[in-house]
């Protein structure tokens, strides 16, 4: 006897060998099932010795020697060896049946590991196929943003870095960029002397309604009618430099109001003292005089 003496002593080969045989027949021999007559008489004796084969493999041999083994010993009871012969036979077609049932059980039991196996295949594949298919819808998504960028940093004549996507979609100069009032501005005359007298800026050629844009983060300083310059906006940007739009056809700023860069603040024209369409732009860094538009313009990375 081991020292082990709790509750959960293992136990001795003669419980085991008790507990063995108060195994549960077969549900094939239970008394739901028919069987035949001298069989069933057979199982009945050999109840005690069928516990050898119920503990066996069933599907194997063994499991028909080990049952053929007691009902032959047991047959000696049998007054009639005719009957007893037939007891036999009916025994081995019992246990064949039984174990033809057992290798079917085995097979469907296969058969729906193997089904679970399948389905569970269908959905990893499945799976995988929605990532790769929201993988490609992100890449179009992005690749969509860039060349959005892209068109628009051509339409604000920005590099692309100074371009922003807003979630709908919406591109803006970003904060603190620098963007030309116009979208591919024509230059037609430029800053110095003209006609006698100071021309203050640079021309450009523009049909009348289009759209003019706030060059940079600023405020409106000056919005309305002016001299010469008929309608006019002078807007002040964060670094105290003034732009001045004059010849106007509309204005959609007032006084005091703050613009972001590339924001529409109004509509070109021929407004004031004009010999065509264009507008006239002016620079007054730190809103002093006015200086060549081009070559300001060109350090912050615009051209015309
Ligand atoms: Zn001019």
């Amino acid at each position: 006897m081991s020292s082990y003496s709790g509750r959960h002593r293992t136990p001795t080969r003669a419980e085991r060998r008790a507990t063995t045989g108060r195994r549960r027949l077969p549900k094939a021999f239970g008394a739901g099932y028919a069987l035949p007559t001298a069989a069933a008489a057979t199982l009945v004796v050999t109840a005690g010795g069928a516990t050898a084969a119920q503990s066996t493999a069933l599907a194997s041999g063994t499991a028909v020697s080990a049952f053929t083994a007691p009902a032959a010993q047991h047959s000696e009871a049998l007054a009639d060896p005719a009957l007893a012969e037939r007891s036999k036979g009916e025994v081995a077609q019992t246990v064949a049946g039984y174990t033809d049932l057992a290798q079917r059980r085995q097979e469907s039991s296969q058969s729906v590991a193997e089904g679970q196996g399948r389905a569970q295949e269908r959905q990893r594949v499945a799976r995988d196929k929605k990532r790769k298919e929201l993988a490609a819808q992100k890449r179009e998504a992005a690749k969509q943003r860039a060349a959005e960028k892209k068109a628009a940093a051509k339409e604000l004549g920005v590099s692309t870095e100074d371009v922003t996507v807003d979630a709908a979609g919406t591109p803006a100069v970003a904060d603190g960029a620098w963007v030309l009032p116009l979208t591919n501005p024509v230059f037609t005359s430029g800053f110095g002397p003209r006609w006698g007298r100071m021309h203050a800026g640079d021309d450009f050629g523009v049909p009348i309604g289009t759209p003019l844009r706030a060059m940079s983060n600023g405020e409106v300083v000056f919005a309305g009618q002016q001299s010469g310059y008929g309608t006019m906006v002078d807007i002040r940007y964060s670094d105290g430099t003034i732009s001045r739009y004059g010849h106007m056809s509309s204005l959609q700023v007032t006084v005091g109001q703050k613009v972001s860069a590339g924001e529409q603040v109004g509509l070109s024209g021929n407004s004031g003292r004009s010999t065509g369409p264009h507008l006239h732009l002016e620079i007054h860094p730190g809103g002093g005089e006015p200086v060549a538009p081009r070559s300001w313009l060109a350090a912050k990375g615009l051209t015309y």
